[in-house]
């Protein structure tokens, strides 16, 4: 599991991580999701895959508490097999989670079938639990303001796709400063990912946009090049 670092548009202050999967290859070197998540799919270890990520979230939490270093949220991907999963919230309970310290990402398309009585009512069960739920990828499907109000996610994630033409598109960034502003009248926060470079992130934080995550501020890291990094520049935490 790698680790890329978010902070406040504002303060600059690191807010946490988003966990992002990584498979070591005997022969292939490290992979991105990209090359095994859809085989994962198929083979329907996919849940399994987030459960283990999230126990390794959970592992890494400790070790960096233990060397001083605070990481105040993690934020992991959730996918749709694991949302349906009946066992989910056994698997929850049984892991020792702290209210407010982990937020689940979970793309627009798992709310499509929000008729579906299972994955709402783990919805409610998870923000039970103390767990965040965030919108992945949010602007590039189709949520509505009627299932935004009724699902009440802790945040936005605002895709890479609408985020990165904001410096020369005016039609993105009124897009952007939209989605800003409804979300803010909801009582929603919202995060820009793919945000790769510092004009991005000035313009982000003039459009009011609460965090920020991207090639700007530092790419995926391993969690001991996370650590060293957070400690040497982001996160020392006061004796
Ligand atoms: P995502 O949730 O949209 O994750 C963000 C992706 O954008 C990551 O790719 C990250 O490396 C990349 N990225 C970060 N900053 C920038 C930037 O400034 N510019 C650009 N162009 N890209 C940036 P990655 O790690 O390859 O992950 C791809 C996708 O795989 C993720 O997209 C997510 O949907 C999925 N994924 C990753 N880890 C997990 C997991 O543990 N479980 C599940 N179910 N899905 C995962
Ligand atoms: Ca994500
Ligand atoms: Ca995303």
């Amino acid at each position: 599991t790698w680790y890329q670092p978010q902070f406040d548009a504002q303060t600059s202050r690191l807010t946490g991580v988003e966990a992002l999967v990584r498979w070591r290859h005997p022969h292939h070197g490290i992979l991105a999701p990209d090359r095994f998540l859809k085989i994962a799919e198929d083979l329907n270890v996919a849940s399994t895959l987030d459960h283990i990520v999230l126990e390794t979230v959970l592992k890494d939490k400790v070790r960096w508490a233990q060397m001083g270093l605070h990481v105040p949220k993690v934020s992991v991907n959730v996918s749709s097999r694991r949302l349906h999963d009946e066992g989910l919230l056994e698997a929850l309970n049984r892991l020792d989670i702290r209210p407010g310290e982990i937020s689940f990402e979970l793309v627009e398309s798992i709310f499509l079938d929000e008729h579906e009585d299972a994955v709402a009512n783990n919805l409610e069960q998870i923000k039970a639990l103390g767990i965040d739920i965030e919108i992945d990828d949010f602007g590039t499907g189709h949520t509505s303001i009627a299932s935004l109000l009724k699902l009440r996610p802790k945040r936005l994630k605002i895709d890479r796709q609408l985020v990165m033409p904001i410096l020369h598109s005016p039609q993105e960034r009124a897009l952007v400063r939209s989605i800003i502003d409804i979300a803010r009248s909801l009582g929603v926060e919202t995060i820009a990912e793919g945000v790769e470079t510092m004009q991005h992130a000035a313009m982000l934080r003039e459009l009011g946009c609460d965090l920020l995550q991207g090639y700007a501020f530092a790419r995926p890291l391993a969690c001991d090049d996370f650590s060293r990094m957070a400690l040497a520049n982001w996160a020392r935490e006061a004796a």
